[in-house]
């Protein structure tokens, strides 16, 4: 069987990706108005009708913006942490008791066809994690909103079929950006803030080297970077080590605001 996975949106403006394989089909995040990810998802041939469940990262803004409304028009269970959901209450509305599923990071679960691991990611939110999807024997991680990319985000996203990793920003871009306070900078450039182009592309040798053949670069900074420099570092440091993108590895940058390509893995990758 072919597992589908296809980023919807990236970044701080709003997120929401799709993923399906057999008859299960979900959402992580829906951070974009829930009009907006119809939108999305029509325009890859999704009825929303049709998804199970949306996982959900964290409680920043551009992650549950829509979670509420497609919960309640889709009947649509919704899986957060504990955490989560409590740092949630009164962001996204009233939801239905029989829709509300609780996770625990480290704890996996099947979603229909759909294996679900949620694991713990080092960022300023309550509880915050990434994902790893399995189908058969693919799987697709993603770990966006991390200051750092820890042991255990490596452990839990190592050999992954694809991986979707946060590319923020470039660090001298972000330090000479006037329109961002002191303050922000340094909650971004944390380690519990988000993910530099260098610190990414470190972290994807390290995946390629492990077997991962697709890497979609996300959550890229509107103001302190832009899609061809994120490739740029990531595509160089693949070929300081003769790795070569386009080849060995399928490499793609996520879309802010359009809906991305999506990829077909196969059983034999
Ligand atoms: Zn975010
Ligand atoms: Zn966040």
């Amino acid at each position: 069987m072919e597992m589908y996975f296809c980023p919807l949106f990236s970044g701080s403006a709003g997120n929401a990706l799709f993923c399906q394989y057999g008859n299960t089909r979900i959402l992580i995040d829906a951070g974009k108005a829930g009009k907006t990810i119809d939108e999305a998802l029509a325009s890859v041939g999704v009825d929303p009708a049709t998804l199970d469940a949306v996982l959900i990262t964290h409680e920043h803004s551009d992650h549950i913006h829509g979670v509420g409304v497609m919960a309640r028009r889709y009947h649509l269970p919704l899986y957060a942490t504990q955490e989560t959901w409590r740092a949630m209450d009164g962001k996204i509305g009233k939801i239905p008791g029989d829709l509300i599923r609780t996770t625990q990071s480290g704890k996996s679960f099947w979603l229909g066809d759909i294996g679900v691991e949620p694991f713990s990611i080092p960022h300023d939110a309550a509880d915050p994690v990434g994902y790893r999807l399995w189908g058969g024997s693919l799987s697709v991680s993603t770990a966006t909103d991390l200051g750092e990319f820890t042991e255990n985000v490596y452990s839990a996203v190592r050999g992954s079929t694809l991986v979707l990793l946060e590319s923020n920003h470039d660090p001298e871009l972000l330090r000479a950006n006037p329109r961002y306070s002191a303050q922000l900078k340094a909650r971004i450039l944390g380690d519990h803030g988000h993910l530099s182009n260098a610190a990414c592309a470190d972290a994807l040798l390290r995946l390629i080297g492990a077997g991962t053949k697709h890497v979609i670069l996300g959550h890229l900074s509107a103001e302190n970077n832009t899609p061809a420099l994120a490739q740029r570092v990531s595509e160089t440091a693949m070929m300081r080590e003769d790795i070569r993108p386009g080849e060995d590895v399928e490499l793609q940058v996520a879309l802010r605001d359009e809906v991305s390509s999506i990829f077909r893995l196969k059983e034999t990758d």
